[in-house]
């Protein structure tokens, strides 16, 4: 099985955006949501689990736009409101189409508001509707970076005390940017990324959470490419050695969209870290003319890459089910 762990439903139906442009115009509940089953498979047959079938992969774990989860915007009652909407689309997707994806949650996080105010929602979507992780946004002023970093311990740790008491782990993953500096996806995720691995290796988050997971999505950002720069700023802070401090803990995706990126991501971290993900029909959605394919069919660069049969299963399927704990019982679970 070839499991894709990082996918958005960026295909959602019109009226999605138009529940969310009410919001923004000031209704913090403009609902209920009117979209059929049928838009939702019309929306999904042409979309992912059309390139799920060209590209060979078989599952996505699937979560909403994480462009669109907006964190800025309203107050902390739109972003509940908001986020509901958003996770129960995920789980009509999950129903119609329960081999081909499985849920991840967003989290109704607010600027200013600190995370333990999302566990009524990731406990919802993990214990009713069978969702097996969540995204969380470290940035959720959406690039002001005004909220303690992610190792604060009053702000983030009793969040984390409820996703290791679930088993669930938490992609970082910043939403849409409104400071004009940084693009959406070509900065301020890459910086996001970048931010978060950074907080994690000054940090004892691990030692206090032995068994709390993230995944750095995007290929880690540029943390791969500056390996040596991060592991010689832990060693001069007398940090312990990466595979002690943060391996145990922390994940990579496959989200980099060339052959050279992704043979250098594999040559740097060790493959027990690399999880498979294309983000597919997300943020890069041309097709590169140096290869003539998407830019973002990045199966096509495992398959390339220099690694042996058994390190690729590892990066298309097994480091994905060690990842995610919740996953045997819940993919058994919906089919
Ligand atoms: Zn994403």
């Amino acid at each position: 099985m070839i499991i894709d762990c990082h996918g958005h439903y960026t295909t959602a139906p019109k009226e999605l955006q138009a529940f969310r442009d009410a919001q923004i115009a000031g209704n913090d509940n403009p609902g209920p949501l009117k979209i059929t089953d049928d838009q939702i498979r019309e929306s999904i047959e042409k979309g992912q689990l059309k390139m799920q079938q060209e590209r060979g992969s078989d599952l996505t774990v699937f979560s909403p736009r994480a462009a669109g989860m907006g964190h800025h915007i309203g107050t902390a009652t739109t972003s509940q409101i908001w986020t509901e909407n958003c996770n129960n689309l995920i789980q009509r997707v999950v129903k119609l189409f329960p081999k081909n994806f499985i849920g991840v949650a967003q989290l109704p996080q607010t600027p200013g508001v600190p995370p333990a105010n999302c566990i009524p929602e990731l406990e919802r979507c993990v214990k009713e509707m069978n969702f097996i992780g969540c995204n969380l946004n470290p940035d959720p002023s959406g690039g002001k970076w005004n909220d303690p970093p992610m190792t604060d311990k009053k702000w983030w740790y009793p969040f984390y005390e409820k996703m290791v008491e679930l088993d669930v782990p938490a992609m970082v993953h910043v939403s849409m940017s409104c400071n004009p500096n940084f693009h959406t996806t070509g900065a301020h995720y890459i910086n996001g990324d970048t931010t978060a691995f950074m907080q994690f290796i000054m940090s004892d988050i691990f030692k206090d959470f032995p068994t709390l997971k993230f995944i750095i999505p995007h290929g880690g950002g540029a943390v791969p490419y500056h390996w040596g720069r991060y592991r010689g700023l832990a060693q001069d802070q007398k940090r312990p050695p990466f595979s002690e401090l943060v391996l145990k803990n922390v994940f990579f995706d496959t989200c980099v969209y060339h052959q050279p990126g992704i043979d250098l991501l594999t040559k740097v971290i060790p493959v027990d870290n690399i999880l498979f993900a294309s983000e597919m029909i997300g943020a890069v959605r041309g097709i590169d003319p140096e290869t003539g394919h998407h830019f973002d069919d990045t199966k096509r660069y495992i398959d390339a890459a220099a690694l042996s049969a058994e390190d690729k299963q590892k990066i298309f399927e097994g480091n994905v089910k060690k990842v995610f704990p919740r996953f045997a019982a819940a993919y058994a679970k919906q089919n």
